[in-house]
């Protein structure tokens, strides 16, 4: 959601700028816009829609010169989609341009305060104020002005600040929204993420809350906004330029798909023991004791990250026998949870940065539960948030439709189930037959993706239909969850994910045939449920189209459509059956002539609450 590049250095700083925009594209957006400081002067371009038409525009200005200079693509909270609301926004007064992601909470009264002062205003954001507080409070420090209007402010925000009367400083900060600073040789570029510094530098430092950065070409310091000094860690990036390149793929969705055997045997590596019966979570180590206590689980999670949360209380209920619920971040954080001794609460995110589950862990672990994390981006705000956690090591996920990271999820939260199995009852014997069946995933994984024509001649035959439902039991119902909302976010077909049983219980009023109605009906032990199930749907005249077990030709009989997964465990079975869902949403569409990896209204991580 939303992002921020910025650099200053000896190149210029247009270009460099530009292309940061581009690797963070993915993040989603409805405009963009850039600022360089020139010849002393500010040079500001904006425009709704793709950067490449910010580029367009510049091109026709002639490019911008300067070396400092701020860009970003905005997701609107704030004020409509249009030019006026577009970032940069500038003060009235100092020539300070500021780009920002987040939200300013109380900018109504300080809307109020600095109209008051004889500000006006020129767009409806609440970026914009936070822009002209700075310029109300400048003296001759950029830095401190900074500083004393963050003093001012609630709400999240990561921003990058330029000054015309300070031609050689940028300053940076963040609170809730991520930024990370890339360390150059002499030059520096930030970024909402790693992806947009990769290809210059890979030191890096992200930045905590509350802190700011002072960057010119000479060095950098960091404080506080309360100016005490901090020393940040830099490291080395754990990212190269070829994870986040296309490659061969017209979508990075399809090569995110494509490339789940590969990434998933990576989440395994070195992870299993099998001559022992067990499972190494080298994060966990630390809090084997707290674990072995654990009373209950609580597994928070918005969108994908929330199906793949309910397959891991499934896993731990039904594997390590352990009590465990899932919620929503954004209903847990706010409902005053209780927390009882002995929880554990594990936020699930591939970004580490959704605002709703960070609020969620963040509100637990303050009523005493031992936070965990589920994360994909190493060094993200959840990972350093939590007490110990395991990340998926899927690599950098573009696709803004969560593909891999489902599945490295469910892969992680399965090897959690039976890490605490193990450690509760479950005997070396029996965890080992687990983990050669959950070996084997990877490679099953391959053959599921050979059903990849056969998917897209299906998804051909109903693509015109506009509703559509997705049905499943037991470890497969999130599946199903899981299955229609790939399919709503970027075909903009309306689906439905439910138990198969619940359907009968209103929404089979709906059957018609108009409506494909896809069950997920893989061998396990709720399978005869599920085919009744079917019966009941096409007996009603609705079109099936199943996922179901290599070898079953029952099924054929009672469904229009069969697509094969092949036979596994059913506690691994979601990592199989989303399989031939992802592939479905994918050919939905392309066939409907949809931008896949850019999603309209979507952002990849929604940094805000
Ligand atoms: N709240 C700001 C706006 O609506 C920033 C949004 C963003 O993070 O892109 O302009």
């Amino acid at each position: 959601m939303c992002g921020i590049v910025a650099y200053i250095g000896g190149r210029t700083a247009e270009p460099l700028l530009i292309e940061g925009l581009k690797r963070l594209e993915y993040r989603g957006y409805d405009s963009a816009g850039i600022a360089t400081i020139e010849g002393g002067a500010l040079r500001v371009a904006r425009s709704v829609g793709r950067v490449s038409e910010l580029e367009e525009r510049l091109h026709e200005a002639g490019g911008f010169a300067g070396s400092l200079g701020i860009a970003h693509t905005r997701w609107a909270t704030h004020g409509g989609v249009n030019e006026a609301n577009c970032h940069p926004h500038r003060d009235d007064r100092n020539g300070i341009a500021m780009v920002h992601n987040g939200i300013i909470e109380n900018y109504a009264s300080l809307r109020t305060y600095l109209e008051e002062k004889g500000h006006t205003f020129s767009s409806e954001t609440d970026t914009e104020v936070l822009a002209m507080l700075i310029g109300e409070l400048y003296e001759d420090d950029l830095e401190r002005a900074v500083k004393a209007a963050l003093r001012e402010v609630t709400g999240a925000y990561a921003i990058a600040v330029i000054c015309e009367k300070e031609p050689g400083t940028l300053v940076v900060a963040r609170k809730g929204s991520p930024l990370m600073v890339g360390v150059g040789n002499g030059e520096y570029v930030v970024a909402s993420d790693a992806s947009a510094i990769v290809a210059h530098t890979s030191q890096a430092f992200p930045l905590a809350d509350y802190n700011v950065v002072r960057i010119t070409r000479e060095g950098f310091r960091t404080s506080t906004i309360d100016d005490t000094p901090v020393t940040p860690k830099i490291s080395q990036l754990e990212l190269d330029l070829e994870q986040i390149e296309i490659g061969t793929f017209s979508h990075f969705m399809q090569k995110e798909i494509f490339e789940q055997p590969k990434v998933l045997a990576t989440t395994l590596r070195g992870r299993i023991d099998r001559n022992e019966g067990r499972v190494v979570l080298g994060g966990l180590a630390n809090f084997s004791k707290e674990l072995v206590k654990a009373r209950r689980f609580i597994l928070t999670a918005q969108g994908t990250a929330l199906h793949s949360a309910m397959i891991g209380e499934y896993l731990l209920e039904d594997l390590a026998k352990i009590s465990a619920e899932v919620e929503f971040g954004s209903e847990f954080r706010y409902r005053n949870p209780i927390i009882e001794e002995n929880t554990v609460v594990v936020g699930v995110s591939q970004s580490g940065e959704t605002a709703d589950t960070l609020s969620a862990v963040i509100e637990a672990k303050d009523r005493g539960a031992l936070a965990l994390g589920v994360v994909n981006v190493v060094g993200s705000t959840m990972a350093r948030e939590t007490d110990a956690g395991v990340y998926l090591r899927v690599g950098p996920e573009i696709g803004v439709a969560s593909t891999k990271a489902f599945t490295g999820q469910v892969m992680v939260l399965t090897m959690l189930a039976l890490y605490m199995a193990r450690r509760r009852f479950m005997s070396p014997d029996v965890c080992a037959r687990c983990l050669t069946q959950l070996e084997a995933v990877p490679d099953k994984i391959a053959r599921a993706l050979e059903t990849n024509d056969r998917v897209r001649q299906v998804t051909e035959r109903y693509v015109d239909r506009d509703n559509w439902l997705f049905l499943g039991r037991g470890y497969n119902y999130p599946t199903a969850l899981e299955g229609a909302l790939k399919l709503k976010e970027i075909s903009y077909i309306h689906a439905e994910g439910m138990p198969a049983a619940e359907m009968k219980h209103g929404p089979i009023a709906l059957i018609d045939d108009g409506m494909p109605a896809v069950f997920i009906a893989n061998q396990g032990r709720q399978y005869e449920k599920v085919m009744s199930n079917i019966a009941e749907v096409r007996s009603r005249g609705g079109h099936v189209i199943a996922v179901a077990t290599e070898g079953d030709t029952e099924i054929a009989k009672v469904a229009e459509e069969v697509l094969y997964i092949p036979e596994c465990e059913e506690f691994l079975s979601p990592m199989l059956a989303v399989v031939p869902l992802q592939l479905m949403a994918y050919h939905a569409a392309v066939l409907r002539g949809h931008d896949v990896d850019k999603p309209r209204n979507l952002a990849k991580s929604v940094t805000v609450e």
